[in-house]
C-alpha cells in the first residue's frame, strides 16, 4: 500500500542518515580506528563498506536521529529499543558497525561488533520491516559492485571474513548473518552465480552449519549450478586463513574444495559402520530420506550410483525400500 512504502521510505532514509553518522564516529574515535587497524583492515575497505562506530552512551544515536525522526521510527528501525517504561535507548553502544545492504545498496540492517572481549560478540539487527534475515547476504551488494560479472561466490560466517577476504583482493564472498543457510539464500545465489562455494569455520559449530547449507540447498539443488564446500583447519576461518596464506594460496585451495555430491556421500557414510549389513541399512536409510529431498535431476542420479557402488545395493531400491516404510507407518 503506499502507506506501507511510505513508512518504507522513511525506514530507508533513517538507514542511511544512522549508517553515515557511524561513519562519522567511526573516523572520531582512537580506539575504533586502532581497532580496525589492528584486524589488518584499511581505511579504503572501511569506506568500501561503510563500517563505522557506536559511541559508548545510552542515546547518542537516538539523539543524533531525533531531529528528523520520530522515537517509535528510531525503535521500528532497531536503532533504539524500546523501554518498558517508556523511552528508548540506543541498540549499539561502542561497537564497530557493519552496515548490511540490500541489493540496492540502500542499508536496512547493521552488526555491531565489541572491541574486547564482552559478551555478545556481535549484536545484529532484529527482524524490521526492512531487514529479514533469512533473506540477505552481507556482501553481497558490494560484491556485485566490485566485479560486473561474478562467476562463483564464497559464503562465509562473518563479518569479518567477508571484509577481511575484500581487504586480499577477493571481493566475492557473502555471509549469512549468523543464522543458517537458508533456501532463499541459495535462490538469490543461484540468480547471481553458476558456482558457490561454502566456507564455514573449522570448528565444530562451521561443520554443522555445512551440513545445515547442504540440508537445505537438497530441494534446490539444479544441474546447471555447482556447489561445493571448502573445509578449513581446526581454529581457522576465511579471515585468518586468508591472512596466514594470502589470496593466491587460499583461490588455489577452491580447486580441492569437496563437491556437493561427494561430500553428501562422505559425511553421511562416516556416520555409520557400512562394512556391516546394519551400519548399511541405516546409512541408506539416511541416505534415501535425504535424497527425496532433492528434485529429478542428473546429479541425483549420479549420487544414487555411487551410493550403489558404494553398498552393492541396486539403484533403484535405494529409494524404493525407503517409501515401503513409508507407508507402512501410515
Ligand atoms: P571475529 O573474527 O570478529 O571474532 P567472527 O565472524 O570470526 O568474528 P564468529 O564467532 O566466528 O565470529 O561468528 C560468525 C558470525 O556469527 C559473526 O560474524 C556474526 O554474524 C555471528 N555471531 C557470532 N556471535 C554472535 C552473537 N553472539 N550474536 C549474534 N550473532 C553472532
Ligand atoms: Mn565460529
Ligand atoms: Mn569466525
Ligand atoms: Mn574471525
Amino acid at each position: 500500500s503506499p502507506q506501507q512504502q511510505q513508512k518504507q521510505k522513511g525506514l530507508v532514509d533513517l538507514m542511511a542518515e544512522a549508517s553515515t553518522y557511524y561513519q562519522k564516529q567511526l573516523k572520531l574515535n582512537t580506539a575504533a580506528v586502532e581497532y580496525m587497524k589492528n584486524r589488518g583492515l584499511s581505511g579504503e575497505i572501511a569506506q568500501a563498506y561503510g563500517v563505522g562506530y557506536s559511541k559508548k552512551s545510552w542515546d547518542a544515536a537516538i539523539k543524533h536521529l531525533s531531529s528528523r525522526y520520530r522515537q517509535e521510527q528510531i525503535v521500528e528501525s532497531g536503532i533504539a529499543i524500546a523501554k518498558d517504561e517508556g523511552g528508548s535507548y540506543d541498540r549499539y553502544r561502542d561497537r564497530i558497525m557493519f552496515p548490511i545492504r540490500n541489493r540496492k545498496g540502500q542499508v536496512i540492517g547493521f552488526g555491531g561488533r565489541v572491541m574486547g572481549d564482552d559478551t555478545p560478540k556481535y549484536i545484529n539487527s532484529p527482524e524490521t520491516p526492512l531487514f529479514h534475515k533469512s533473506n540477505e547476504l552481507y556482501g553481497l551488494y558490494e560484491a556485485r559492485q566490485a566485479t560486473r560479472k561474478l562467476e562463483r561466490i564464497i559464503v562465509v560466517e562473518g563479518y569479518m571474513d567477508v571484509i577481511s577476504l575484500a581487504q586480499f583482493g577477493i571481493t566475492y564472498g557473502v555471509a549469512t548473518l549468523g543464522t543458517a543457510t537458508t533456501q532463499q539464500h541459495i535462490e538469490i545465489l543461484y540468480r547471481t552465480v553458476p558456482e558457490i562455494i561454502f566456507c564455514f569455520d573449522g570448528d565444530r559449530a562451521g561443520k554443522e552449519a555445512a551440513w545445515r547449507a547442504l540440508d537445505n540447498t537438497l530441494p534446490v539443488l539444479r544441474d546447471d549450478k555447482a556447489i561445493h564446500f571448502m573445509f578449513l583447519p581446526d581454529g581457522e576461518d576465511p579471515d585468518s586463513l586468508v591472512r596466514s596464506i594470502g589470496k593466491e594460496a587460499f583461490e588455489e585451495s577452491f580447486s580441492s574444495a569437496t563437491p556437493l555430491s561427494a561430500y553428501f556421500i562422505e559425511a553421511l557414510s562416516a556416520k555409520f559402520n557400512i562394512t556391516q549389513n546394519e551400519g548399511k541399512a541405516q546409512f541408506l536409510n539416511e541416505a534415501s530420506t535425504l535424497l527425496k529431498k532433492v528434485p529429478e535431476s542428473q546429479l541425483k542420479d549420479l549420487i544414487l550410483q555411487d551410493i550403489a557402488k558404494l553398498t552393492g545395493v541396486d539403484r533403484k531400491s535405494i529409494l524404493k525400500g525407503k517409501q515401503d516404510v513409508a507407508e507402512q507407518e501410515t
